[in-house]
């Protein structure tokens, strides 16, 4: 668990799994991947194994020791409705999130359909936030999977953006997340796509979020869209609707 977090939309990083396999072309250049390879070459015990999934069960309470409340990214090295974790596991890592409700918890997927499987046996509590991911249009599905969960706040994380997403259904959707892809192979990302989503948003009255442009020097690129940042968080509204 690391305290503070390079992630633009979230405090703090939580992984009760570490490792994963790739599963759509968004998985291309994982960063966790990258990441995990670099903390394997440091010996970082919990990395022993690389990126080959690998539950840590050491790390399953630590957010009960954080006593000033975060918003924690679950999983942020692995994919927690990833085929090789037990639903017993899931329910154990749902279990501490209730247990350290101080927290908001933000869960990001792109097995969706494992989560809709499963979702029914969980229990969702409204500091439970839970997204999928979608880069190109040929995984919508996931969203739907998703509205069709019992979880209170819903948001997408449309990262690495591959291709234009004209028509999003944003009903039931808190949340939307939008960033190109950075690093070494960095594929671009086309600013009308990310306008259009915006606009999306807009009328929907749904949170936008602008992480990156991304590309191989993100620093240049930077997070402006139309002369501006676009840090938004879901509502209170939308908070409120969640109790
Ligand atoms: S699902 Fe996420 S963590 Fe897993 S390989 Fe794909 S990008 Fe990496």
């Amino acid at each position: 668990m690391a305290d503070g977090s390079p992630i633009e939309w979230t405090e703090a990083t939580w992984n009760p799994v570490t490792g994963c396999t790739k599963i759509s072309p968004g998985c291309k250049h994982c960063y966790a991947l990258r990441m995990s390879m670099r903390l394997q070459a440091m010996r970082q015990p919990n990395y022993r194994n690389g990126f080959d999934l690998t539950l840590q069960p050491q790390a399953l309470e630590l957010p009960l020791r954080w006593k000033k409340g975060r918003r924690i990214f679950v999983n942020s090295m692995s994919d927690l409705f990833h085929e090789g974790i037990p639903e017993e596991y899931i329910a154990q890592v749902f279990g501490v999130m209730h247990r350290a409700h101080w927290h908001q918890y933000q869960v990001l997927t792109k097995r969706s359909e494992r989560l809709a499987e499963i979702a029914p046996r969980l229990e969702w509590r409204p500091n439970i936030w839970m997204g999928v991911s979608v880069e190109r249009a040929d995984y919508m599905y996931r969203i739907d999977d998703l509205r069709h969960t019992g979880a209170r706040l819903k948001f997408l994380s449309l990262e690495p953006l591959l291709g234009p997403l004209p028509n999003v259904d944003l009903s039931g959707i808190d949340w939307v997340i939008v960033g190109g892809e950075s690093g070494p192979g960095a594929r671009p990302m086309d600013p009308n796509w990310v306008t259009e989503i915006r606009d999306q948003c807009r009328s929907a009255r749904v949170a936008f979020f602008f992480k990156q442009w991304g590309g191989v020097r993100k620093k240049r690129t930077g997070r402006q869209l139309d002369g501006r940042t676009w840090d938004e968080l879901p509502g209170i509204a939308t908070q409120e609707r969640a109790r």
